[in-house]
């Protein structure tokens, strides 16, 4: 079907030094053994627009006709979707720590929008990203990111699209066995979902 494969995705992710291993607290608020720097893939612009012409393949017959992501981790992929597809590629940031469109961008009731992220974890910015299309009254054709790293159960209301599915394993704090076993937690200095 599709040329590129979850393993030539990961490859792409080894390759730059981005599948890391420890001990990480996600945006989420869940810890995970593993993260996934998409910023080191990114930082090659070809990388990027590699990702990008790969996303807007699967997700072109959804026909949006603009791009909305979540800063930060969004901000690089969601452009190189919204150049490969020929939109607009927009994005929401956080204010008083809610999601909104700033800096002059609107969507106008009824316009396509595809929601696109880096990574997705539970889902939950991409969520509230959708949540902010749809309270401008746009409608939300789709999501797609370049890795959903919640086995595929991220469970959105849209029709969704990952260049690399993978299953990392999540804890909650509480019952984290890493903290249990003492090894100091760290953030990543980058937003996931
Ligand atoms: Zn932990």
């Amino acid at each position: 079907m599709h040329s590129v494969t979850t393993d030539t995705v990961l490859d792409r992710f080894r390759r730059a030094g981005a599948l890391l291993e420890g001990h990480f607290r996600l945006t989420s608020g869940l810890h995970s053994p593993g993260f996934m720097q998409c910023a080191l893939v990114l930082q090659h612009p070809s990388e990027a627009e590699a990702c990008g012409l790969e996303i807007a393949a699967r997700v072109r017959d959804l026909a949006p006709k603009v791009v909305l992501s979540p800063a930060l981790g969004g901000i690089v992929i969601g452009q190189e979707v919204g150049r490969a597809l020929g939109v607009r590629a927009i994005f929401a940031e956080r204010q008083d720590g809610k999601l909104v469109l700033r800096r002059g961008f609107t969507l106008t009731p009824g316009e396509r929008v595809l929601v696109v992220e880096d990574v997705v974890t539970t889902g939950g910015s991409t969520r509230e990203t959708i949540e902010v299309a749809r309270a401008s009254g746009a409608t939300v054709v789709g999501a797609a990111a370049i890795i959903d790293r919640s086995g595929g159960q991220q469970n959105l209301d849209v029709p969704f699209h990952a260049l690399a599915t993978v299953s990392l394993p999540t804890y909650e704090p509480e019952t984290c066995p890493l903290c249990a076993a003492g090894q100091p937690v760290v953030k990543p200095g980058s937003r996931v979902s």
